[in-house]
């Protein structure tokens, strides 16, 4: 549920707060990662807010960390700063594990023996979102608890850990979007592979840098209501959001390699500079002769955003 736009904040001097951006090291970054990396800075750094560069690399394989220093490398060629070292996600584990376990202390985690298969065919109530758990373990007794963990060990497989939440829906605040209203559904804190879930993470990772503005793509608006629950139940901030467009390429389908050059590195292997692909960037935004992030901070309209996705030409 949408509702009308709030106006975007002007810029002011603060003195508390943080945005940030949190790119996962899956390859190096590309057209679209790349601007909304130079929206979540022009937007924090207009607001007088710190801003942090947070490497997402919990889900990746990091014997090979050169994809994240190279999109390190990428983002301060275009001429972004970040306040302090930048922080690798994989190294809050203790933070990570003093989150659940608070939660869990509360009553508020129950563990999940269900298939991935099982989810998907369990039947569940009308109107319930695609893909939301339907509380299958949430109410187990203790035999039939011990029936799942002998079943999960002969799968060879630990249970999941799930958030017992106690709303259906929460409602945030995007600059772009306004007032969203989402789905919150019993969603993974720790995957049955050891791993903490991608939606722990962020918010206990944005609430330990001051974060109170997140901007990143739109793909992660629905996200963001389950996201502002779970901060709400940990007693940390809950940010404002600023979900900004995805590019896709000329078929509509999201930015990706098959599009052609689309990296920073791709264009600067073509013969072009940084310089040429914040031009790219700035024209997308309406500003015309853009050289470097700042010319972004200090001539771009938040409120002129286009809320339609960015069709990347990349014969222009
Ligand atoms: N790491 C996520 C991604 O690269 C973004 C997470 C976020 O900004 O909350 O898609």
């Amino acid at each position: 549920m949408l509702s009308s736009p709030v106006p975007p904040d002007e810029p002011s001097p603060r003195t508390a707060g943080a945005g940030r951006y949190a790119p996962s090291p899956s390859g190096d970054l590309h057209l679209g990662n790349l601007r909304t990396a130079v929206l979540a800075w022009a937007l924090a750094r207009r607001s007088g807010r710190a801003f942090h560069l947070r490497i997402e690399d919990l889900d990746v394989d990091r014997s090979r960390p050169e994809a994240a220093h190279r999109q390190v490398e990428d983002l301060r060629a275009l001429g972004l700063d970040w306040d302090g070292e930048v922080v690798w996600q994989s190294e809050r584990g203790a933070a990570h594990d003093v989150a659940i376990t608070d939660l869990q202390e509360r009553g508020l985690a129950y563990e999940c023996y269900c298939t991935r298969r099982e989810i998907l065919d369990a039947p569940r109530a009308p109107h319930s979102p695609p893909g939301a758990y339907p509380g299958t373990c949430r109410d187990l007794d203790p035999v039939q608890r011990e029936a799942g963990r002998a079943r999960m060990g002969e799968l060879h497989r630990e249970p999941a850990l799930r958030l017992r939440s106690e709303v259906a829906t929460w409602t945030v605040q995007d600059l772009f979007a306004g007032e969203v209203t989402g789905a919150v559904d019993d969603l993974v804190l720790r995957r049955g592979d050891g791993v903490v879930a991608y939606n722990l993470a962020v918010v206990v990772d944005d609430a330990a840098i001051g974060v109170d503005q997140v901007c990143r793509a739109d793909d992660l608006l629905s996200s963001a209501p389950r996201q502002a629950y779970l901060a709400h139940l940990l007693g940390v901030t809950q940010p404002e959001y600023a979900h900004v467009p995805l590019a896709v390429g000329p078929e509509g389908r999201r930015l990706a390699k098959r599009d052609g050059a689309v990296t920073l590195r791709d264009r600067i292997a073509l013969g072009e500079t940084p310089a040429d692909v914040m031009r790219r960037i700035g024209a997308s935004l309406g500003v015309d002769d853009c050289r470097t992030a700042r010319d972004v901070l200090e001539h771009w309209e938040p409120g002129t955003l286009d809320p339609a996705p960015w069709v990347v030409d990349l014969a222009g």
